[in-house]
């Protein structure tokens, strides 16, 4: 019942910077009406009413939303965005762009400042820019978003993205997806390492050092697709170990009878492929370094939705 005083009393007030004068009486009926009677989130509900009154009012929404004042005109820190569905202005440096999966998705990728690091998509129908790997920029009136506990940032038709001309130091943190398995890169299963420099090594041979008497070792080079883009994520020895059940023992045991290196990614392949996996780790470049991975039960086609139909509200 707070949460719907709250709500209506911010509504009234957002309406009347556009000069109009709602009862707040009018306002909290549909707001517990969807609420209380037919359940709708508070959020939902929110812009559900909002857009009501819009009509109502005839009021254009990309006016309405630019001159409410929805955002924080100072600029947060990355850290500050633990809330859902709240309007802010932050500076980021895109720090890495992953491919998209989606039609509909014009990029996705991770922007980071001093405090830490978020998720963000624009939309083609959202007549964003499009931002470039490395650059900075000042992004004004976007929204967060939080699904499955995580936070990302929905950047829509009000939002503004402009150059920002100052430098800002990623800090790494840890990022977390969750999607299918769906390929295991060539490099995975069983490889040999170079002793001297711990590259792995191809067909005997390192980059830097030659033909070496290479070290075993095990990992996987996976692609994890959430259904918004998809991860090239990097497991070690431990991890692959732990995934699979297959040990470096077992791996050499299986390549020996096989007579081929190969059979232990395929079979890898074989047990993970199609599943899916809550994945966290530091993405470097374009790799996600994996710090843990576990089985996840859910189907991540929800988020592709949930974000859509936010998108185009
Ligand atoms: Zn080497």
């Amino acid at each position: 019942m707070e949460k719907i005083q709250e709500t209506s009393l911010e509504i009234k007030e957002r309406f009347a910077k556009v000069n109009v004068q709602l009862q707040e009486k009018d306002i909290t009926e549909r707001l517990s009406a969807l609420v209380n009677k037919f359940r709708v989130p508070i959020n939902e509900a929110r812009r559900n009413v909002i857009n009501y009154f819009l009509k109502v009012h005839n009021i254009n929404q990309d006016e309405f939303f630019a001159n409410a004042g929805f955002a924080n005109q100072n600029p947060v820190k990355i850290a500050e965005l633990v809330e859902d569905n709240k309007w802010c202005t932050f500076n980021a440096r895109v720090s890495i762009l992953w491919d998209a999966r989606h039609e509909k998705i014009l990029q996705t990728g991770v922007l980071g400042d001093e405090t830490g690091t978020i998720v963000f998509t624009t939309w083609k129908s959202g007549g964003s820019p499009v931002l470039e790997e490395g650059k900075c920029y000042t992004f004004k009136n976007v929204v967060t978003s939080e699904w499955q506990g995580r936070m990302s940032i929905k950047i829509n038709k009000n939002s503004e993205i402009l150059p920002y001309q100052g430098d800002i130091t990623v800090a790494k943190k840890l990022v977390t997806i969750v999607g299918a398995m769906v390929d295991l890169q060539q490099g995975s299963g069983l490889i040999k390492r170079c002793p001297e420099c711990n590259r792995s090594l191809s067909k005997g041979s390192c980059g830097e050092h030659g033909k070496v008497e290479g070290t075993y070792d095990l990992r996987i080079k996976g692609v994890i697709d959430d259904g918004i883009a998809s991860h090239d994520v990097i497991l070690n020895r431990k991890l692959t170990e732990e995934l699979t059940g297959i040990t470096l023992d077992k791996a050499r045991e299986i390549a020996t009878e096989a007579l081929d290196v190969g059979t232990v990614a395929d079979e890898m392949g074989r047990k993970i492929i199609g599943s899916y996996f809550e994945v966290t780790g530091v993405q470097v470049d374009k790799n996600l370094i994996v710090d843990s991975i576990k089985p996840f039960r859910a189907d991540v086609s929800n988020q592709v939705d949930a974000l859509l139909a936010a998108a185009e509200a």
